[in-house]
């Protein structure tokens, strides 16, 4: 049987597979920076770096992430059979698993982590834009990843959020 390993394990293996695709947790500090800074004043990149590293050690986090971004390789492999395959590298527009999924990021913080996700869902920035501008452009597949960031990060200004509240 293939062992299940511990969260610190599943952390490392997240992290290194996010920099395979050319993020960094710095990236997904910096969506959350953005998200906070006009409500706390002393707020600052590390702190956020902090806040994301504590939203990847969740369970339920670690699990949306690992399954998107399988996800997002085995399409970029052309791994998957039809229609899913398709869909998929396509980001078809329709189909709306990804953003399901990150909502079980942010709904590690409640309610407040919904308001944040949505925000950065619409206003794609930072490394989720370049991403999506990426995949247009290659052939390849950030169909969960562009949400997984934009969960974690939203997850972890809500995260701040309670803290500084
Ligand atoms: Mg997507």
């Amino acid at each position: 049987m293939a062992k299940i390993i511990d969260k610190s394990e599943h952390y490392q293996i997240i992290v290194d597979r996010f920099l395979e695709r050319g993020v960094k947790l710095e990236d997904i500090a910096e969506i959350t920076y953005d998200l906070q800074k006009k409500y706390i004043s002393q707020l600052t990149l590390e702190l956020c770096l902090e806040h994301v590293k504590k939203v990847l050690m969740k369970r339920e986090v670690q699990h949306a992430a690992l399954t998107g971004l399988e996800l997002d390789r085995l399409a970029e492999e052309n791994l998957l059979s039809e229609p899913l395959q398709s869909m998929l590298l396509n980001d078809y527009s329709l189909y709306g698993i990804d953003e399901i999924m990150a909502l079980s990021i942010v709904n590690v913080y409640g309610s407040i982590g919904f308001t944040n996700f949505g925000y950065v869902d619409k206003m794609k920035y930072g490394i989720i834009k370049k991403l999506d501008e990426e995949g247009k452009k290659t052939g390849k597949c950030y169909t969960f990843i562009d949400d997984i960031i934009g969960a974690i990060s939203a997850a972890a200004a809500s995260s701040l959020a309670h803290r500084f509240a």
